[in-house]
């Protein structure tokens, strides 16, 4: 077998997930803090409420559905953020344990706070 053709199938999987708190590290929403909504996978981005809003321009299509101007929340690069740590404060870097019970957790590389509970 070729080298580099073994890793195929699932995507890595992200530490971030659904209704962590986050930090944005780049771009134009960097430095800001907020709730993860959604996750999408497959394109490596994140969702976070009240972040990176865009403007959608609606077109009005009859009474039940006027037109205007809508705020909506765009991805982000899952890159680009950072997850929270409630006890240091701070954005940190996500290691992963694997507990007694032998179920695995997420913690905090500078505190070693367990971050699922
Ligand atoms: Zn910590």
């Amino acid at each position: 077998m070729k080298a580099g053709v073994a890793r195929v199938g699932r995507p890595p999987r992200s530490k971030i997930r659904k209704n962590d708190t986050v930090m944005v590290v780049a771009g134009r929403e960097r430095g800001k803090t907020g709730k993860v909504l959604r996750v999408i996978r497959e394109k490596n981005r994140v969702v976070i409420e009240r972040l990176n809003m865009v403007k959608r321009h609606q077109k009005a299509r009859g009474a039940q559905a006027p037109g205007g101007v809508l705020e909506k929340e765009a991805s982000i690069d899952l890159s680009n953020v950072m997850l929270m740590c409630e006890r240091c404060n701070a954005p940190v870097r996500i290691g992963g344990r694997r507990l007694e019970d032998g179920t695995g957790t997420r913690v905090c590389r500078r505190c070693g706070e367990v971050i699922d509970r």
